[in-house]
């Protein structure tokens, strides 16, 4: 069927996570992009999700005005724990019951540390599927599931996101730069700020310095109006890169990413040479 010429030639929905993933490596970004690879489904995605799960359940109570006690919480994480761990296919890179102590703890935190700092959210996991961009030759939509909206005592919208690391995060200054997530979000909410909690319990810790410090750690990130006209070039970019339907995007090999762990594409791309274990990993 002839294409009408006002119709866009191409019409992009780019999920938050896959602009990510542009980032870290064009390539990877391609071929997902074209349904190849598979995701892998690991113990710190059980983490993640169980604990997600059961901050949801919370938080849709609360918004029914009930506040519930931390001994149901964290049978909340038990119950979302079992659903999760029960899938198939799990790559067990932290055993199975620290996995779930960890969702216990990382729950507990959020409970006794993180939730004092909060205030009733407005949404929960609500998705956006908004158009981010249009010219003549291209429309490009944007989507994403924030965990929680709330609004600040003058009435302004914050994007808050948790994160359930294995360790307490480094390097964070890039965040402030650089966090995709927080540029589309507050663009998508007209959001005044976007906040992340990682949460990291850890025993050492405590062992290590006997001192009684915060189980997580916060980083606030103010909307910059000022960069959005940048995060619109830099998707764009990624737009025309995919509508060229090149063979090959370059190859970034300069990340924690590009490894057998994390690339859902490692083992047809430098898998393929290197193997599962590659010669860094076998060093360890
Ligand atoms: S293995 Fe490395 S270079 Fe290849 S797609 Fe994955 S991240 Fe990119």
């Amino acid at each position: 069927m002839p294409i009408s010429p006002s119709l866009p030639r191409h019409v992009h929905k780019f999920r938050q996570s896959f602009l990510n993933q542009f980032n870290k490596c064009p390539e990877a970004a391609r071929r997902s992009h074209l349904g190849m690879g598979k995701d892998r489904n690991t113990s710190d995605l059980v983490r993640g999700n169980a604990v997600h799960g059961a901050i949801e359940t919370y938080g849709f109570a609360w918004q029914e005005d009930y506040e519930a006690e931390l001994e149901e919480i964290l049978q909340w994480g038990k119950e979302e724990f079992a659903n999760f761990s029960s899938e198939d296919n799990i790559e067990w890179k932290q055993p199975f019951e620290k996995t779930e102590a960890q969702v216990q703890k990382n729950i507990e935190v959020w409970y006794e540390e993180v939730l004092p700092l909060l205030r009733k959210p407005i949404s929960i996991e609500e998705k956006f599927n908004l158009l981010f961009y249009e010219d003549d030759q291209r429309q490009i939509y944007l989507t994403g599931t924030p965990d929680w909206v709330q609004l600040s005592e003058d009435g302004q919208v914050e994007v808050v996101d948790w994160k359930n690391p294995k360790a307490e995060p480094r390097d964070l200054w890039i965040e402030d730069r650089s966090n995709l997530q927080a540029a589309v979000y507050s663009w998508a909410l007209s959001a005044e700020s976007f906040t992340l909690y990682y949460l990291h319990w850890n025993e050492s810790k405590y062992r290590d310095t006997g001192k009684d410090k915060p189980n997580y750690t916060v980083r606030r990130i103010p909307r910059h109006i000022e960069n959005e006209p940048a995060l619109q070039e830099l998707v764009i970019s990624a737009a025309i890169s995919l509508e060229a339907n090149l063979p090959a995007l370059p190859q970034q090999w300069d990340s924690w990413f590009c490894s057998p762990q994390w690339c859902p594409h490692w083992s047809e791309c430098r898998g393929k040479h290197l193997g599962e274990v590659p010669f860094w990993e076998s060093k360890q």
